[in-house]
């Protein structure tokens, strides 16, 4: 579903992905750990063309994200058809990014509305689903400022959800939460799992990765120095920078 070959990418004469292979298959969970400013996030962003790319290939759904022009320089999708592409990708975020106006129901039905031109009361139906989905049927009318952090991040899964992704992105989902709030996100996350969405999942959350994903990379310094089996990459890393790192997280 996703396959990045090379993928390179700068800002200014700063390079911040430096050939980055990798690849998710329909229906896997992929997890990416890494340290700080390693390129995790702007690989995401990437892959929903929030990014644009360098040089290198990227196929998202059976797609060329940017592409060779003549001259060699990578024309990005962002001037192609580019909202009914992104619509196929679902991207969770550190911080919510909830309407403080609109109350969960709405804050799903946004999208649906907005962007798909779902009619009001379907849309709403939606969202009241794939709110009970995430555990939140009890709090379909309650505004962001009236649910936990926990709660809102459940919302911004089920606003994610509505739009019927392919690919569901997820950069860092809970590192913003309170620690008792962390096990409803991931809760949720496994469940999404276990219904068989794609999922690439950036994450300090080693647990998780150990238990749900199917392949652990880890980048670092804009590369994937390490991909495989979770298990076989956190008990048994290849390089030596996985272990220092694994260290330092543990
Ligand atoms: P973190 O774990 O802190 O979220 P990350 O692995 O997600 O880190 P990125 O956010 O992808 O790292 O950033 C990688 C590098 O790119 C960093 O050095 C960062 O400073 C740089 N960078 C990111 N966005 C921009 C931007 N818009 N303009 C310039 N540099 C940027
Ligand atoms: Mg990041």
């Amino acid at each position: 579903l996703v396959e990045a070959r090379g993928l390179s990418k700068s800002y200014g004469d700063h390079e911040v992905l430096h050939g980055v292979d990798f690849t998710v298959r329909a229906g896997e969970v992929s997890c990416i750990i890494g340290p700080s400013g390693s390129g995790k996030s702007t690989f995401l962003r990437t892959i929903n063309g929030l990014e644009t790319v360098d040089g290198g290939s990227l196929i998202v759904d059976g797609e060329q994200v940017g592409y060779a022009l003549e001259d060699g320089r990578y024309r990005p999708w962002r001037d192609r058809d580019f909202a009914r592409f992104r619509a196929r990708i679902g991207m969770v975020f550190q911080r919510f990014n909830l309407y403080a106006h609109l109350d969960a129901v709405e804050n799903v039905a946004a999208s649906l509305i907005h962007v798909k031109r779902v009619p009001k009361a379907e849309a709403h139906e939606r969202a009241e689903f794939e709110l009970a989905r995430v555990g939140l049927a009890d709090h379909v009318l309650k505004r962001p400022h009236q649910l936990s952090g926990g709660q809102q991040q459940r919302v911004a899964i089920a606003r994610a959800l509505a739009m019927d992704p392919d690919l569901m992105l997820f950069d860092e989902p809970t590192s913003a939460l309170d620690p008792e709030l962390v096990d409803e996100v991931l809760e949720t996350m496994r469940a999404l799992a276990g219904r068989g969405m794609t999922m690439i999942v950036v994450t300090h959350e080693i647990g998780f990765a150990r238990e749900v994903a199917d392949t652990l990379s880890f980048f670092d310094g804009g590369r994937v120095v390490e991909q495989g089996d979770p298990e076989q990459v956190l008990t048994d890393p290849a390089n030596d920078r996985t272990r220092s790192f694994l260290e330092r997280v543990r």
